[in-house]
């Protein structure tokens, strides 16, 4: 009956041609005029799953509890109840309970895939492919959309500048400009054209702001950077989303300025809501308004709820503290119920919008998700996106492409047989140990002729890991260490997987040091010495320190976290069925004690002192990053004519056209990433050093030219004050163009008032 009664109340306001308000209008603001304030406060609470192990029968009072919650239209949302079968029957006591029938959503984590896991978002971001990102995260959706998911907890957008941060691998790496354009492409994969198509999700903008800014690497603590940082390069990405349409916010853990994020309304009212005019609506993160108290901006979780809702936090994931507490607050007057109402509108539009008045159970189908899930196109697709997200550091000699019939490959790493860490962390309904390892990548790529011999030589971390278990990282063992001596003196060449346990990095995953942990570099060392040729592949989930590796071998490939296909799509590549073109994200350092470490610095005062000594400099270290931002090799080379501009001076709303003819020099097809950056040297504002404003990704047979355009405006020359205007000045930019952020050639142009 209650079924009826939604569907009744959906089709009278389809049909109602009441003035201009929208079908999706009238139907919200008819169900919210039907709707009691609990009811309302009811669509604001979010709860994780509780049976999801269990059944639905719960089997303690905190869970019988929820249960009648559920039944009695106090909960909106839940999270964590994943497949068809357990969000039908999640569905059915919400549906077929409450007085209104009205529909849960239900939120996943699906961050780098489902089941078939894509490459870590790092490194498909390395992929400088806008097209990679909307197939990542289409993937996704498809196989989560298919498990009765509505809702994603992505793309994350923080802006990434301390490797010591575990949670750099879910993001796009330090540039809010690639953050931004990959973003808003990652939400179009995850959200299409239409939500209620059942093969896309909402998407989630998070977090809400300036999380990556913890202070050295430390999550859930402090942020504590200025305005200008905060408009230039952390807002950037979340206002290209907002833009873009994005369903949904999270905002983050972190205190911002002495404001916990959560409890601020500058963040949520005044900038998304009010400046922005952002429709939909902010959940918290996990117990974030609860978190507001152990900050120490809230006396309790009652004062935390209203300072809450008051910012403009639309749900409330995991605090307990909206359905508690907000009925009263709103009777004692403290919080007006026109915030309630807002609340639950910008909800229950999403809900619309995905078709669950429609029909609630429309994405919990079995015999679909037995079809899409895991399939043949899937790990397909996840190939191909792994492939494009590795990025070729080094490459003496040509040593690669490796012929398919080298005689004899030796094979030895912790991580060469590892079928877990290849799918990285935030890994959703992933099996344990389903990745393809790279030694049987390997294997399957060469021909019989080839002899492959493996040898681990030492373990990375011990004993059966699991998201958020302490790691302990292992000793030398003489014998495994002997073991792949011996192979690699047999053999004609070596090929060592090195880098980090998928547990290393993801949240609450930080580290002091990044360099690789256990006894790797000693394995290293010992078959370094044998004088032969040694290919690194290194897997990772943040930039780690090795300039000793970077120095003594011959070819390094970092594939990071590739996901399900890991083995086969670093196999595509060593063996040359695949040309490698993506580019680092993220600044390599020498030293952990570089960090936080970024291209897109702001000038030193100093720059030069007697001789060559630079006063700003450490005494131990070089001052700039071992492999900077935008630095990758490909199997062919590139060269670069000269680039030049239309003009030399400008109006104040003309356009630079910039144009550089780009060359394949070298044997192979290949793809370029051609990159272009700005200075603004004498502004109102100190601007960073060089901003990367344009890129394109291009295919060039060998031998092939191309003359590659790009326009510059003023939105793209421009930048935000400390208070958050848009400024466009006149004077002199430079303009750099180049294969990475330090290989550039430098033009300037002038804009005159
Ligand atoms: C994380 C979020 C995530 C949420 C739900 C939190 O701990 O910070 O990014 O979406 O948990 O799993």
């Amino acid at each position: 009956e209650q079924l009826l009664a939604g569907c009744l109340i959906f089709f009278s306001a389809c049909t109602n041609n009441e003035g201009m308000k929208s079908k999706e209008d009238q139907f919200v603001d008819e169900l919210i005029s039907k709707m009691t304030l609990e009811e309302k406060i009811g669509q604001m609470n979010q709860y994780t799953s509780h049976w999801e192990m269990t059944g639905p029968a719960p089997k303690n009072a905190s869970s019988q509890k929820r249960l009648e919650e559920i039944k009695s239209g106090g909960v909106g949302s839940m999270l964590n109840v994943v497949g068809a079968k357990a969000t039908y029957e999640a569905q059915k006591l919400a549906v077929e309970n409450s007085r209104l029938g009205i529909p849960l959503i239900f939120a996943y984590d699906v961050i780098h895939g489902f089941k078939t896991m894509a490459p870590i978002p790092l490194a498909e971001a390395c992929a400088w492919d806008p097209e990679i990102s909307k197939l990542s995260s289409q993937l996704a959706a498809r196989e989560a959309s298919a498990s009765g998911l509505h809702w994603t907890f992505a793309p994350m957008m923080d802006v990434g500048r301390d490797a010591r941060w575990g949670r750099v691998m879910e993001g796009c790496g330090e540039d809010p400009y690639l953050a931004s354009v990959l973003s808003v492409a990652r939400v179009k994969g995850f959200q299409g054209d239409d939500l209620s198509q059942n093969y896309t999700m909402a998407a989630c903008a998070k977090h809400f702001a300036a999380y990556a800014f913890v202070e050295a690497g430390r999550e859930y603590n402090t942020v504590d950077i200025g305005t200008f940082t905060l408009h230039n390069i952390a807002l950037p990405p979340f206002k290209a989303v907002a833009d873009e349409g994005v369903s949904t916010f999270m905002n983050a853990f972190n205190i911002i300025n002495g404001t916990p994020a959560t409890a601020s309304p500058y963040l949520q009212r005044d900038l998304l809501k009010g400046e922005w005019n952002f429709p939909g609506y902010v959940v918290s993160d996990w117990g974030s308004i609860e978190e507001i108290v152990t900050h120490g901006a809230a006396e309790d979780l009652k004062h935390a709820a209203e300072l809450a809702v008051k910012a403009g936090s639309d749900m409330d994931m995991e605090s307990s503290a909206y359905l508690p507490y907000l009925k009263e607050l709103v009777e004692e007057g403290k919080v007006d119920e026109a915030l309630i109402d807002d609340a639950a509108r910008r909800i229950l539009k999403i809900k619309y919008r995905l078709g669950l008045f429609e029909d609630p159970y429309r994405y919990s189908n079995e015999e679909r998700e037995k079809e899409i899930v895991y399939s043949k196109e899937s790990r397909e697709q996840a190939r191909k996106i792994a492939r494009h997200s590795m990025v070729l550091l080094k490459n003496d000699d040509q040593l690669l492409p490796l012929s398919k019939n080298t005689k004899s490959i030796a094979v030895i790493g912790p991580l060469a047989d590892d079928k877990n860490s290849p799918l990285g962390s935030w890994r959703a309904q992933a099996i344990k140990n389903s990745a393809v390892s790279l030694l049987e990548g390997i294997q399957k790529a060469v021909g019989s002729s080839t002899n492959i011999k493996y040898a681990k030589g030492c373990d990375l971390a011990l004993g059966d890991r699991n998201f958020l278990d302490e790691l302990v990282y292992a000793k030398a063992d003489a014998t495994e260490m002997a073991k792949a001596v011996a192979v690699a003196q047999k053999s004609d060449l070596v090929i060592m997987a090195l880098g980090e346990d998928c547990f290393q990095s993801g949240e609450g995953r930080s580290q002091t040091d990044i360099r690789l942990k256990g006894v790797q570099m000693e394995l290293y060392n010992k078959i370094r010495k044998l004088n032969k040729k040694i290919v690194v592949v290194l897997m990772n989930g943040r930039p780690v320190a090795i300039p000793e590796i970077a120095e003594s071998a011959d070819a390094i490939l970092e594939t990071w976290f590739a996901g399900t296909e890991a083995g086969n799509a670093i196999a595509d590549v060593l063996f040359g069925d695949f040309n490698p073109s993506g580019k680092l994200t993220t600044s390599f350092p020498y030293a952990t004690g570089q960090c936080p470490i970024y291209y897109n610095h702001m000038n030193t005062g100093r720059p030069t002192a007697t001789g060559n000594v630079f006063w700003s400099h450490y005494t131990d270290a070089p001052n700039e990053a071992l492999y900077p931002f935008g630095y990758g090799l490909s199997y062919t080379e590139f060269e670069y004519a000269k680039p030049s501009t239309d003009k030399e001076i400008y109006a104040m709303n003309e356009s630079v056209k910039l144009r550089v003819k780009v060359k394949n020099t070298g044997k192979f097809t290949g793809e370029e990433v051609v990159q272009l950056y700005i200075q603004d040297p004498a502004a109102t504002y100190a601007r960073p050093v060089k901003e990367l404003k344009a890129f394109q990704k291009i295919s060039f047979k060998a031998g092939e030219e191309k003359e590659i355009e790009f326009s510059l405006n003023q939105s793209d020359l421009g930048y935000y004050s400390p208070e958050g205007k848009f400024l466009f000045e006149a004077g002199t930019y430079h303009l750099f163009v180049g294969t990475n952020s330090r290989e550039v050639q430098k033009l300037s142009v002038k804009f005159n008032d």
